[in-house]
C-alpha cells in the first residue's frame, strides 16, 4: 500500500486525515512537533515528533519512509493571532513549508497536498466564491498560505516530476462521532468550539465579535464543514494526484453559511444549556461572508460530502466535548490508543 507522510498529523485536521488514511489501508507516517498537537490524536502509523524547522530531522524521516505523497498540515491557523505576530505565521506557515519543500524534491518526493484556506481570498467581490477568483488575502495567515500557493504552483509548473493539490479549506469544524479525536487546544479561539465551551462553563461569555456587517442579522457568515468531509476531500485528492493527476486547486466547503448568531442558536439547541452571549466589536480581519462554490471538487474529484448538517457538526463536537470533561474528571488524562497521564506524568505502552 502507498506511504503517507503527514506533517501536523496531531493536530486537528491532520488527525481527522491520519484516521481517515489508515482506515483506508494506507501506511502513514506523522511528522509533528506537538506545539498544538497531541500524541493520543495519531490513530493509526508512527509518530516522529519533529519540528518542520529542524532539517535534518526532516530530511531522515523522508529518506527512511519514503512516502508516495505528502500532506502538509503542520501550520498555525488563528487569524487574530497571525494579526499581531505576523512573523509567527510567516515562518510555520510559509518559511516552513518552502523548507520542506526543498526537502522533498532533494529526496525525490514529488506529489503533495497541501492545507490551504478560504483565508486566501479576503473579502470576495461573490459568494459563493470560486478558485478564480482574486487572491487578496486581509491578514497574515491568509498572505501566509497564498504565498506557498505561489511556491507550490511556481515549482510544479517548472519541475515535471512535482504535482500537487491545495484544497482551501471553510471553517472546519465537528469531531470524530465515536469520540476518539476532536478539536484540543489549550485556548480554543474557534467559534463553534468556543460556545460549546462556553456552555460547558469554561468561559464566562460568548462575544460575538461584530453586528454591524453588511448580511441579514449584522453578524459574519461563514461556511462549517465537518472534520470527516473535510478528511474524505483528502483521500479523494490523495487518489487522483497518485492516479497521474495533475496540479489543481480545490475549495473545500459545503456551499452555504450559517452568520454567527446562527451558529450560537444550534449550540444552544443541541447543547440544551443556556449561556451567556455579548455582543463585542469587529475582530481584526474577519471578512463579513466566506462561502465556498464547491462545483470544481465535486466535478474534478471523487468526494461527495456527506455530513452538511450544521447540527450534526456541532452535535459531534459536543459529544467530544464531553469526552474531555469525562477524561479530565479521573484526573488522569486518556492519551489516545496506548497511553495515559496522571498527575503530569504522560505513560506510554
Ligand atoms: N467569532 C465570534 N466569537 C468567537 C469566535 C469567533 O463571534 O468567540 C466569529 C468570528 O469573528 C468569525 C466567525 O465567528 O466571524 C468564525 O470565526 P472562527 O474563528 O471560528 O473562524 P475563521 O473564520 O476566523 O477561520
Amino acid at each position: 500500500m502507498k506511504k503517507i507522510l503527514v506533517t501536523g498529523g496531531a493536530g486537528y485536521i491532520g488527525s481527522h486525515v491520519v484516521k481517515a488514511l489508515g482506515e483506508a489501508g494506507y501506511t502513514v507516517c506523522t511528522y509533528d512537533n506537538l506545539s498544538t498537537g497531541n500524541r493520543w490524536a495519531v490513530l493509526y502509523g508512527d509518530l516522529v515528533e519533529g519540528d518542520l524547522a529542524d532539517r535534518e530531522k526532516l530530511r531522515k524521516t523522508v529518506t527512511d519512509f519514503a512516502p508516495d505523497a505528502v500532506m502538509h498540515f503542520a501550520a498555525g491557523i488563528e487569524v487574530a493571532e497571525s494579526v499581531s505576530n505576523p512573523l509567527k505565521y510567516y515562518h510555520n506557515n510559509t518559511a516552513n513549508a518552502l523548507g520542506l519543500l526543498e526537502v522533498l524534491r532533494q529526496c525525490g518526493v514529488g506529489r503533495f497536498i497541501f492545507s490551504s484556506t478560504a483565508a486566501v481570498y479576503g473579502i470576495p467581490d461573490t459568494i459563493p466564491v470560486n478558485e478564480e477568483a482574486h487572491l487578496l488575502p486581509i491578514n497574515p495567515y491568509g498572505a501566509s498560505k497564498m504565498m506557498t500557493e505561489r511556491f507550490l504552483s511556481d515549482l510544479a509548473f517548472a519541475d515535471p516530476g512535482f504535482e500537487y493539490v491545495a484544497l482551501r479549506y471553510f471553517n472546519v469544524a465537528g469531531a470524530d462521532p465515536q469520540g476518539r479525536i476532536g478539536q484540543a487546544y489549550k485556548n480554543p479561539t474557534h467559534l463553534i468550539t468556543r460556545a460549546l465551551k462556553t456552555a460547558k462553563g469554561e468561559f464566562d461569555k460568548l462575544q460575538v465579535f461584530g453586528t454591524d456587517y453588511p448580511t441579514e442579522d449584522g453578524t459574519c457568515i461563514r461556511d462549517y464543514i465537518h472534520v470527516d468531509d473535510l478528511a474524505s476531500a483528502h483521500l479523494a485528492a490523495l487518489s487522483y494526484l497518485l492516479a497521474g493527476g495533475a496540479s489543481d486547486v480545490f475549495n473545500c466547503g459545503y456551499g452555504s453559511g450559517y452568520s454567527v448568531k446562527e451558529v450560537v442558536d444550534v449550540a444552544s439547541k443541541v447543547t440544551g444549556l443556556e449561556f451567556r452571549v455579548e455582543e463585542a466589536p469587529r475582530r481584526e480581519g474577519d471578512p463579513p461572508a466566506l462561502t465556498a462554490d464547491n462545483c470544481k471538487i465535486i466535478e474534478s474529484l471523487d468526494w461527495t460530502p456527506r455530513f452538511n448538517d450544521l447540527e450534526y457538526i456541532v452535535q459531534t463536537a459536543w459529544d467530544w466535548e464531553q469526552v474531555v470533561a469525562q477524561l479530565e474528571t479521573v484526573r488522569g488524562r486518556y492519551l489516545g490508543r496506548n497511553g495515559f497521564s496522571l498527575n503530569g506524568f504522560e505513560v506510554y505502552f
